[in-house]
């Protein structure tokens, strides 16, 4: 699970990314509201959860959270703000977030609502389907024809990945970054490693595979599976 962090402020952005790692996220952070805005718009459909400061330089949070609003009803998003007044809360939720969270809070806490969110999205969000093969982002499964499959942690990722942009081309450098979390060139030959697991794995014998390789470019999983 993938999530965007727009916060300014160093410290506490580290503090968040880390521990949310521990957890199993990946995390992308922007430290200035335009940069998060670009963000959460170019790769909308990768992001699970938007965490976003209030008070940001460039754009402020609400203005964020509004334009997001626009481009996705769904995507959930937690508002981190130091603000503690009634009045700013219902504002911060007015302009289409989820959730709030007052600075400081226990790392605990942040998590415990990522997870109320990430339940309450479950059904809409969370499950990707193509063909026959089914995955749950909720509760780490694959399945194909209702059978559950055995995948790596690395393997679930990439199908995931895959599967969230289902009829668009995944570029290879994108997967690189987005799977294997490394952002230099990089010899990404390790992708048709992983492509090949999940095709063994999820292909039906005999017939073309589920996964479209775009020479030279990336891989596609067609939309109309
Ligand atoms: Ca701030």
């Amino acid at each position: 699970m993938r999530i965007l962090l727009v916060e300014d402020e160093t410290s506490i952005a580290n503090f968040i990314k880390e521990g949310l790692e521990e957890e199993g996220f990946a995390v992308d952070v922007a430290h200035d509201g335009k940069t998060g805005l670009q963000m959460a718009i170019d790769y909308l459909t990768e992001y699970d959860v938007i965490l976003l400061d209030w008070m940001l330089p460039g754009l402020n949070g609400i203005e964020i959270c509004r334009s997001v609003r626009k481009e996705s009803p769904t995507i959930p998003i937690i508002f981190l703000t130091a603000k503690d007044t009634i009045d700013d809360a219902v504002f911060g939720l007015e302009a289409g977030a989820n959730d709030y969270i007052r600075k400081p809070f226990a790392f605990e806490e942040l998590l415990a609502r990522i997870r109320v969110l990430m339940r309450n999205k479950q059904g809409d969000g969370s499950i990707f389907k193509c063909g026959d093969i089914e995955l749950n982002v909720e509760s780490h499964r694959v399945t194909k024809k209702g059978i559950n499959i055995d995948l790596t942690r690395k393997e679930f990722s990439l199908l995931e990945f895959l599967l969230r942009n289902k009829g668009k081309v995944s570029r290879r450098t994108r997967i690189i970054e987005k799977v294997w979390d490394i952002h230099f060139d990089y010899d990404n030959s390790v992708i048709d490693v992983y492509i090949n697991f999940l095709r063994k794995k999820l292909d039906e014998p005999g017939t073309e595979s589920f996964i479209e390789t775009i020479r030279g470019v990336g891989y596609r999983v067609n939309e109309e599976l």
